[in-house]
Order: C-alpha cells, then structure tokens, then sequence
C-alpha cells in the first residue's frame, strides 16, 4: 500500500519511498492513509500482522517478525476497581515498542536501509536493538549515560552500538541526529510507520471485546507513541464503521515530568534533572508530537493525570500480588486509576495498558520493595 508522508504544519507532500524522517520546516510527519478493515479478510494468525490490511507496508511475505502480538486482556482490581489489563509487556523485548518497532524497521527493510539511529532511554532501543537484529540493519542507539541496568545490556546483547551520551534527553537526541547523517534516524517519537505499528493494540483490543471499543484506555504518556497509535486505529475503526464511540483517552504522567497538564493549564515545564521520578519511560519534558498528543486526549473527552511516585510504587506492589510483574514507568497507568475509582460507574470497560516488564527493572523493584 503506497501512501506519503504528509506534514501537519505546512502541509508539504513527500514520497515514502525516499528514507525522510522529518520535513523541510522541521516538523515530524504524518501518513496520509486512511484505510478501512474489512473484518471478513481477517486471517487465523493471531498476531499483530492479522491486521495487515491496514498496515502501510508493501509486502508481508518475507518481513522480519517473531510473530508477535495479540496480548492477553486480562481482568485485574485495583482500588476496588475492576479493570483488563492489556499485557503488552508479553511482547518479545518486554514492552509495547515492539509493534512499532516492527513496522518501522520493516519499512526501513523495504527501503533497503543498512543502518539506523535511534535515542532512547530504554524500552524502544530493546525494541529497535531486537528488530534491527532479526532484519539485519546496524543499529546505532544513543541513551542518555547512567540509564537502568537491565536496558542497556539487552541492546548491547542484541548487538546494537550503544552511544552513551552525558547530559540530559535533549543533548542525546542532538547527537543521535548528528550521528544519523549517514544513515536514517528511525525515531519513535518522530516516525509516522512506529504509531501504525502501535495502533495494532486497540485493533486487539477492540476484536477482544467484541468488536466494542471501551469506555477508557489508561496509557503512561512520554512522547505519545501508543496513544496516539490508539487514536489513530481508533479514527479508523470509527470511519470503516466497526465501532460507534470512542473511549476517553486517559493520558497519564508523573507529577515530576508532566507537560501535557502544564501545555494545557499554561505552565512551562522544567526541564529537572535533580529529582527525577521513578517513571524513567515517560519522562520526557519536550515531547515532539506534544499538540498532537494535547488534541486527540481532547477528542475523546478524556485527561491529563497526573500521580506521585507513592502512588506508583502501590500501583507496581498491588499489581505484582495479582502475578503481573511491570516497571514502575507501566505502573504509572495503573496508579491513575487511584484518582478514578469510585466515580467510574458499574459496568463501564476500563482498560489500562500494561506496557513495560518489570524484569528489566529489578534493582530498583527491589529497592521500592523495601519501602513501606
Ligand atoms: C516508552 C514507554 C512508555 C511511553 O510511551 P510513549 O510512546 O513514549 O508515549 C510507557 N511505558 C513504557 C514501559 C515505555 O517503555
Ligand atoms: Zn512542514
């Protein structure tokens, strides 16, 4: 399927067979693609690629894949609250990253791309690390110095370059687009293919309920790759008439990192090094895609919320008596769900997007552990 990028600033047009990754105005870029699925087409994999009729790619015969996708939704409580948890930290590098991953470095194959750049703090390098790997393209990822542990070795392990950088995420992404002058900068936060791939989970989601969208999607928000996903299979399904409504998007932060609430109430967000909260994965003061992200939270009636690292780490312990095991940046969403319980009537479909492993997390678990 041929489409092209679009940008949502000035509006220039560009072909996506040429390797771009942002505009000439210095805006990220969209797709301009709208397709419908038609549910009697569905295949019997029970994969992300089942929806491949509305993925941009070209070809899906030969694509560099673990057959992933299709996690579990499973029923959990929390605050009284009862939920499904959607287990996208079951993905094959232990996070939700892989379903853009797996997209935009299929692209990439497609384009005959050898080596990318990526910046990171984590979980979307173990993603592109993974698939770079399995599609035989170098992968250079730049993250910030002093990273958690467990991250760094599997990008190392899957025989990525890791390029520490000193300084804070703006200083990593300035020479993660220095070091990409001769290659591509395959960038979750600016990579239009990485938010297609993303939006497979409300496909899953939604085909899991019965072809019914919920009445909330609770997701931790850094640069907005999943939500955004989620809104845009969503703006699908909506079109090609498989659902009706849309659930309120609950964009979730630490009140140590939140410029989504401070945009919206006109605060100017610290850029805070000193303090950081224990959601490393969606600390991110500048997210390129802020806006967008603002606007579609507001299309579907839904908020900004924001929690404290108490909050979070009760949200990780209650989580883990219940058998799910996820880093404290994944416990953000569930901790959101403190704010909410009691004013959600009976009977609404609350789903929370359970995005990270905590078995890359660990050393600091350990250590909230202890905590009372
Ligand atoms: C990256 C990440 C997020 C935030 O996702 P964005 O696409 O950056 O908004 C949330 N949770 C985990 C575990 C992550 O790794
Ligand atoms: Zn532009």
């Amino acid at each position: 399927m041929t489409c092209q990028f679009i940008c949502p600033v000035c509006g220039a047009r560009y072909p996506t067979n040429e390797p771009i990754w942002r505009c000439e105005c210095g805006s990220y870029l969209d797709l301009d693609y709208m397709p419908a699925l038609d549910r009697s087409r569905l295949p019997e994999e029970k994969t992300m690629w089942r929806y491949r009729q509305v993925l941009p790619l070209d070809n899906f015969n030969s694509i560099a894949s673990f057959n992933e996708g299709f996690t579990p939704l499973v029923p959990m409580e929390f605050w009284g609250l009862t939920v499904l948890g959607k287990m996208e930290f079951l993905l094959p590098t232990g996070s939700f990253k892989d379903r853009g991953a797996a997209l935009m470095i299929n692209k990439c194959r497609e384009l005959g791309i050898k080596e990318i750049v990526e910046d990171s703090s984590g979980n979307s390098a173990c993603a592109v690390a993974a698939y770079c790997a399995r599609a035989k393209i170098k992968a250079n990822i730049y993250m910030p110095a002093g990273n958690s542990a467990g991250k760094t070795v599997q990008v190392r392990a899957y025989g990525a370059k890791l390029h520490e950088i000193e300084g804070n995420r703006i200083d990593c992404a300035n020479a993660a687009i220095e070091g990409a002058r001769k290659s591509y900068y395959a960038a979750h936060a600016w990579n239009p293919y990485f938010i297609h791939g993303a939006k497979t989970v409300i496909y899953e989601i939604v085909e899991q309920l019965n072809w019914q969208a919920p009445d909330y999607f609770f997701a931790p928000v850094g640069s907005g790759s999943q939500i955004l996903g989620v809104y845009l299979g969503l703006a699908e399904m909506k079109r090609a008439g498989l659902i009706d409504k849309m659930p309120k998007l609950m964009a979730v932060q630490s009140n140590k990192c939140c410029p989504l609430k401070d945009y919206v109430e006109g605060r100017p967000t610290p850029v805070s090094t000193h303090n950081p909260s224990i959601a490393e994965g969606i600390a991110i003061h500048k997210p390129v895609r802020i806006k967008q992200i603002i606007d579609v939270v507001q299309k579907t009636g839904g908020d900004f919320v924001t929690v404290d690292d108490t909050d979070i780490i009760e949200a990780l312990k209650t989580s883990a008596l219940q058998g799910v095991y996820i880093e404290p940046t994944s416990a953000a969403a569930v901790a959101a769900l403190k704010q909410y319980a009691g004013k959600i009537p009976d009977g609404q479909k609350v789903v929370v997007s359970l995005t990270g492993s905590g078995l890359k997390a660990s050393t600091k678990i350990d250590s909230l552990l202890d905590k009372k």
